[in-house]
């Protein structure tokens, strides 16, 4: 039998991104819902290393639901990396009487968090909170939602000036690992080529879409290229490569960066953070632990820790394909 949750400690780590707070107001609040005290942890596992804890009840929440970034703080803790800094931890968690922990961050946190409950027996529940969308088990990470929009607006206005001047831009967006963003947001601006880590699209394929585009009668282009695009080349290395080989463009670069991560969280990303926050919290209440909460197929579902961190979330190539079709 598992023991009843009496108090749960809520933490933010990692990247922050958009949703994190609703995300800790309904965490809070199904906890008071339930009867159940919530303590929030600040700045990740290194408040939780340091004892940097705060009780939170449904009023200590108000107004940060349509807040960017997070309340508590987020932090990379190498001391959490460490035997000694768990220890500590743990020492802290027990002290303050906190019986299972909600974990909103990526898969590293998640790795922390695995780590923690094998050394300690702790209960622990993740949410996804990361702009890139690159966890496998959910098909949209808080954040995600809104970091697209924030790319389409932006796009928007680069091409206002990209038609005005009749020049290329070369777009780039975050996504070391993962192309979802700028496939997503590429397609939705209307980009000319999307480059992203997961496919290969080869230089020659660049000019050769570049030279069609301009024979077909296009006079302005935008080509979104994420972080850790496959080609290899970064974004100011491409520009240089292409003026090379097409004289007749003048490339013009905007990396987006961190802008991409901020603002007030989209409908979208507030309703899943509130939906993944209740049912991080009723899971526990069911003696659940280990636990990632996502979305699929609009339902709110469970995968083992180990395999959100483990599993790869592959991008839909279908989308390659409308990509393709929209540029003609
Ligand atoms: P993002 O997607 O924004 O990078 P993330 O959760 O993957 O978010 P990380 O920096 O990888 O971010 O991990 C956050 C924290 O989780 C680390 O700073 C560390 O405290 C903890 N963590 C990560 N990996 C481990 C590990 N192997 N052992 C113990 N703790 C870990």
């Amino acid at each position: 039998m598992s023991k009843t949750i009496k108090k749960v400690g809520v933490l933010t780590s990692g990247g922050d991104s958009p949703g994190m707070n609703a995300a800790i107001r309904s965490v809070v609040r199904t906890c008071a819902y339930h009867n159940i005290e919530c303590i929030g942890i600040y700045r990740g596992y290194q408040g939780m290393i340091e004892g940097d804890f705060k009780e939170m009840g449904p009023r200590s929440v108000n107004n940060i639901v349509n807040k960017g970034g997070t309340i508590l703080k987020s932090a990379r803790s190498v001391d959490f990396r460490t035997p000694e800094g768990r220890k500590k931890a743990h020492e802290n968690l027990l002290k303050a009487g906190i019986d299972a922990l909600v974990v909103i961050g990526g898969d590293g946190s998640f790795t922390g968090g695995l780590i923690f409950n094998s050394e300690y027996d702790f209960p622990v529940m993740g949410i996804p909170g990361t702009i890139d969308n690159d966890i496998y088990g959910t098909s949209f990470t808080l954040g995600y939602d809104t970091a697209l929009n924030t790319v389409v607006d932006c796009i928007d206005k680069i091409r206002d000036t990209a038609s005005s001047h009749n020049r290329l831009f070369f777009v780039e967006v975050m996504g070391r690992d993962a192309g979802h963003i700028a496939l997503n947001a590429g397609i939705g601006a209307g980009a000319e080529e999307i480059l992203i880590p997961e496919e290969d699209l080869g230089l020659d394929r660049l000019l050769d879409s570049l030279q069609k585009s301009k024979a077909s009668g296009k006079s302005s282009s935008i080509v979104v290229i994420a972080e850790g695009d496959k080609i290899g080349k970064n974004v100011f290395e491409l520009k240089d490569y292409v003026e090379a080989n097409l004289p007749e463009y003048d490339v013009r670069v905007s990396v987006l960066g961190h802008m991409q991560r901020g603002g007030s969280p989209s409908c979208f990303d507030r309703v899943l953070a509130s939906r993944l926050g209740v049912k991080a919290v009723e899971s526990l209440i069911e003696g659940k632990s280990n636990y990632m909460v996502g979305l699929k197929e609009d339902k709110v579902v469970l995968t083992p820790l180990e395999q959100a961190i483990k599993g790869k979330s592959e991008i839909d190539r279908e989308l390659l394909r409308v990509s393709d079709i929209m540029s003609t």
